[in-house]
C-alpha cells in the first residue's frame, strides 16, 4: 500500500491482556493450578461444578491483583464483587464464568512503555480478576473433541487498555512491558507459549486527526508478540483497503492465522451472546482495607521502569544498556550488587552485556543460574580497569576459569596463568592505546589489509617512549590491539 494512503489514517488499538497468576491453588478451589499435569488431574467436584459445591476465594489471587493494580497506578476498589458471565461452551463446566464486571480490582492507571525512540504512557481502563475456562482439544483426524478441565478455575488477571495505542510497535512494547512487570512482581510466568500470557487486540482506523473512533475489530488469542504485531499490521491494511474502496468496516471478532499471516472473521458482534451478567450470589464482597494495600505495597520490589530510570540516572548508562540490564529482576539485582562493589559502572555494564550475557545465552540459562558471584566478577572488572590484565585476557582466559571454579579469586588465576602485567607493560599498553586512538585512518588502512602499517605505529611508540620498550613486546601488542578493532 502507498505510504501516503496509510498516512492519511490514524490507527487506534486497545488491548485486553490475560495473565495467568502463579498461585498454588485455583481461584475458587483447592485444586492445583500448575501447568503441565496429565489431563483432568486437577479437577475436584468444585472445578467440575457439581451441584451443591461452593466457590471459596483464594486470598493470594487478591494480593497478586493488588500488586498489579499498584504497579499500574490504578484506583483500587475498596469493595469488590464477582459477577457471573453466562455463556455455554463445552469447556466451561458451570455454564458461566466467575469474573469481575461492575466492581473490578481497579480502574484507570497507566503503564509507561518504551519504543525505539519514545516513551508512551498507556492509559488503562481497568484490571479485574476472573477464572479461566478449561481447554477443548479438537482432534486433527476430525474424530471428535476432548476436554481438559485442568485449566478451569485457574486464576487470571485481565488488563484492559483504553483505545490509546497508536501502532503495532507500541502494542508489542506494551505487551512486553506487562510481561516484564508481572515477572518482576513474581505473580506470573507470563509465558505466551504455555498460555500464561494471552492477548486480544481491538483495532480500528479513522481519518487522520479526527476525533471520532472508527468501528473496532477484535482479534482473538494472539499467542506471541510477533503474531500480535503482524496481526495488527495486516488488519490495519485490510481496514484501509476496505475504506478506500468505499466499503464499511464490520464490528466483528476475527482470528489470526499464523501460517497465512491474515485475519479471518469468526463471528460478528450481532451474533454475540448476551452474557446476562449478574452478581455471583455464592461469594461475598471482597473488602480491601488500607492496611492490606499498605502491606502489599511494602512487599513490592522496584518496578522495571523505575529500575531503568535509576540505571540511566545513577549509573549513567545509555538507554539501550539500561533497558538490557533491567530486563529481568535477577539481572538488575546482580548489576546493582556489582555497582556497590566497583565504582566502574560502565565497565561493569559492559561485562554484563558482553561475556556474562553471551555465556547465559549460549546455555539458554537465566541470571539466577550464573555461577560467579558479583563479588568475584567485581574483582575481575577492577583488575582490568586498573590495567593489571587486559580485557581480552580477562574475558578469554580468566573468565572461563572462574565459570568452572567460581570460588577462586581472579587475581590469583591471573597470576597462575602469568597474565598479570607489570608496570612497564601497563605503560606500554597506555602508549599503544594512545597512538591507535590518534590515528584512526591508519587503523582503517590496517583493517583493509595494509598490514605494513604496523611499522609506522612502532616508530611512533619508539619516539614517545624514547626507545625504552621491548620492540618484540610492543609489536605484538600493536598487532593484538589492531586485530581487536
Ligand atoms: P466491548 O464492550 O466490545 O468489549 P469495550 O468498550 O469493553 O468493548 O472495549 C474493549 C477493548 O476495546 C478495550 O481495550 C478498548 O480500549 C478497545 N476499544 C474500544 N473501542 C475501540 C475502538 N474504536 N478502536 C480500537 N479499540 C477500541
Ligand atoms: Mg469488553
Amino acid at each position: 500500500m502507498e505510504s501516503t494512503i496509510r498516512e492519511s489514517y490514524d490507527i487506534v488499538i486497545g488491548l485486553e491482556v490475560h495473565v495467568q497468576l502463579k498461585t498454588n491453588s485455583k481461584i475458587f478451589s483447592g485444586d492445583t493450578a500448575s501447568y503441565g499435569s496429565p489431563a483432568n488431574a486437577n479437577t475436584s467436584v468444585v472445578t467440575l461444578a457439581h451441584p451443591g459445591t461452593l466457590p471459596l476465594l483464594n486470598k493470594d489471587v487478591v494480593s497478586m491483583g493488588l500488586k498489579m493494580a499498584l504497579a499500574c497506578h490504578g484506583q483500587i476498589s475498596s469493595r469488590q464483587r464477582f459477577d457471573r458471565k453466562n455463556y455455554f461452551y463445552p469447556d466451561l463446566p458451570k455454564g458461566y464464568q466467575i469474573t469481575q464486571d461492575r466492581d473490578p480490582m481497579c480502574r484507570g492507571g497507566y503503564l509507561i512503555v518504551q519504543t525505539r525512540n519514545q516513551l508512551h504512557r498507556i492509559a488503562l481502563e481497568k484490571i479485574h480478576m476472573e477464572e479461566d475456562a478449561g481447554k477443548s482439544i479438537h482432534h486433527e483426524d476430525g474424530k471428535g473433541t476432548s476436554v481438559d478441565f485442568n485449566r478451569a478455575g485457574t486464576p487470571l488477571l485481565e488488563i484492559v487498555t483504553k483505545p490509546v495505542i497508536r501502532s503495532a510497535e507500541e502494542a508489542a512494547a506494551f505487551l512486553m512491558e506487562i510481561r516484564k512487570v508481572v515477572r518482576y512482581l513474581a505473580i506470573s510466568d507470563a509465558n505466551m507459549e504455555e498460555g500464561s500470557l494471552r492477548c486480544d487486540a481491538n483495532v480500528s482506523i479513522k481519518p487522520r486527526g479526527t476525533a471520532e473512533l472508527g468501528k473496532k475489530v477484535e482479534i482473538k488469542n494472539l499467542n506471541s508478540i510477533r503474531n500480535l504485531s503482524h496481526a495488527i499490521e495486516w488488519e490495519v491494511d485490510r481496514q484501509i483497503e476496505l475504506t478506500e474502496a468505499g466499503h464499511p468496516i464490520l464490528s466483528e471478532t476475527r482470528t489470526f492465522d499464523t501460517a497465512l499471516g491474515k485475519t479471518f472473521a469468526m463471528r460478528t458482534k450481532e451474533e454475540l451472546n448476551d452474557y446476562r451478567y449478574f452478581p455471583e450470589p455464592d461469594l461475598s464482597p471482597v473488602i480491601i482495607s488500607d492496611v492490606w494495600i499498605e502491606e502489599v505495597r511494602q512487599a513490592m520490589p522496584s518496578l522495571p521502569h523505575d529500575v531503568f530510570e535509576k540505571f540511566v540516572r545513577e549509573y549513567m548508562l545509555t538507554t539501550a544498556d539500561a533497558l538490557t540490564l533491567s530486563e529481568t529482576r535477577e539481572t538488575a539485582g546482580y548489576f546493582e550488587q556489582l555497582c556497590t562493589l566497583t565504582p566502574r559502572f560502565k565497565a561493569a555494564a559492559n561485562w554484563m552485556i558482553g561475556p556474562v550475557k553471551s555465556y547465559l545465552n549460549d546455555r539458554g540459562e537465566d541470571m539466577d543460574q550464573f555461577p560467579i558471584s558479583p563479588d568475584r566478577l567485581g574483582a575481575l572488572v577492577d583488575l582490568v580497569e586498573q590495567g593489571q590484565v587486559s580485557f581480552s585476557m580477562a574475558a578469554q582466559r580468566i573468565f572461563p576459569v572462574m565459570l568452572l571454579a567460581p570460588a577462586r579469586q581472579p587475581k590469583e588465576i591471573a597470576r597462575e596463568l602469568n597474565l598479570l602485567q607489570d608496570n612497564d607493560n601497563r605503560s606500554l599498553e597506555r602508549t599503544v592505546d594512545e597512538v591507535i586512538k590518534e590515528f584512526p585512518l591508519k587503523v582503517e588502512a590496517y583493517k583493509n589489509g595494509k598490514t605494513g602499517i604496523v611499522s609506522m605505529f612502532m616508530g611512533e611508540i619508539m619516539k614517545r617512549t624514547q626507545g625504552r620498550v621491548d620492540p618484540k613486546a610492543a609489536s605484538k601488542m600493536i598487532e593484538q590491539k589492531l586485530s581487536e578493532k
